[in-house]
């Protein structure tokens, strides 16, 4: 499992507990996904951070084993999508683990798709639809501007959840917001070419990040959300597809590249492998991560 632990975090520690008084202690943070695992750690380097899930992992479908449930038991928070991404898991965790600190509404719930405006909000559900996010899309964290507002709003509940330490972690935002921010801007710069360009992809997985560099996603290779591409739906995709001036066809490391792979044999246009969250091809922090994002796609425009 990823525990964001850097080389200083010994360090930073030490520093910390001395200024402290004697009872203050960091905190046990339980993320999600590697994304939150990794804004965590941008705010609060001296917490103990766990991952539920890696890179590699549906964030959809996930077992809620006992170790899992042993962690959700001894954290001080938690740190999730939120928006029903992990509707399937994280209320049977919550259950089993039986602690009052991360109960919804407690200040240890932290839900990170709540914080911000949601796309996609849906005025009615109903079975026939698969398997919508009702609450609008809860993959926010491929917008740098969405990013910037919830890392805000993480950094005020921890500071609520542990006061002792919120000049330190106002501190860590405001230099991560600083960085985030110029980085936020260079992305826009070397992302021009990638304005208007159309893909197909699987899921809405890369909502925001489409929405952000105005990419097009025109079709997708779920015939409903959370249902594996049929071969029906893929002929469909074809046709409509065929001759259409379209960049690739996109998918995720936790994603089956079978269906991409076919769509790409059949209609020549490239299949582009895409990076989701931290830790997939390496990446070690969101600043990575976003980069190595853009790299993807700035490579799929170069060879088109
Ligand atoms: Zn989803």
């Amino acid at each position: 499992m990823v525990r964001i632990s850097t080389k200083t975090k010994a360090g930073l520690l030490a520093g910390l507990i001395c200024v402290l008084s004697p009872q203050a202690m960091a905190l046990n943070i339980f993320a999600c996904e590697p994304e939150w695992a990794a804004l965590a750690g941008e705010l609060a380097p001296e917490a103990e951070i766990y991952s539920a899930t890696t890179a590699y992992q549906d964030p959809h479908m996930v077992q809620a084993r006992p170790s899992l449930i042993a962690k959700l038991r001894r954290a001080d928070m938690f740190v999730c999508s939120g928006a029903e991404l992990e509707i399937g898991w994280l209320p049977a965790l919550q259950m089993k683990a039986n602690n009052r600190d991360v109960r919804d509404n407690q200040p240890g719930a932290f839900y990170a798709a709540l914080q911000v405006e949601r796309l996609d909000v849906m005025q009615s559900v109903t079975r026939l639809m698969g398997d919508v996010h009702g609450m609008g899309n809860p993959h926010v964290h491929l917008d740098p501007r969405r990013m910037l507002v919830i890392a805000e709003a993480l950094a005020k509940r921890m500071s609520e959840i542990d006061p002792a330490l919120a000049e330190h972690y106002q501190q860590n935002l405001k230099a991560f917001a600083a960085r985030w921010r110029q980085s936020t801007s260079d992305w826009e710069a070397m992302t021009k070419p990638l304005q208007g360009k159309q893909v197909v992809a699987y899921h809405t997985s890369y909502r925001y990040l489409f929405d952000w560099l105005s990419i097009e996603q025109v079709a997708d290779l779920e015939p409903k959300p959370g249902l594996p591409p049929t071969s029906s739906h893929l002929a469909g995709l074809l046709n409509q597809i065929k001759g259409q001036p379209i960049l690739g066809v996109v998918y995720s490391n936790y994603q089956d590249p079978k269906a991409a792979e076919w769509l790409s044999e059949k209609t020549g246009f490239p299949v582009i492998p895409l990076a989701y969250t931290v830790g997939a091809d390496g990446t070690e922090d969101l600043f990575a991560l976003y980069q190595r994002i853009i790299e993807q796609l700035l490579h799929a425009v170069e060879s088109a």
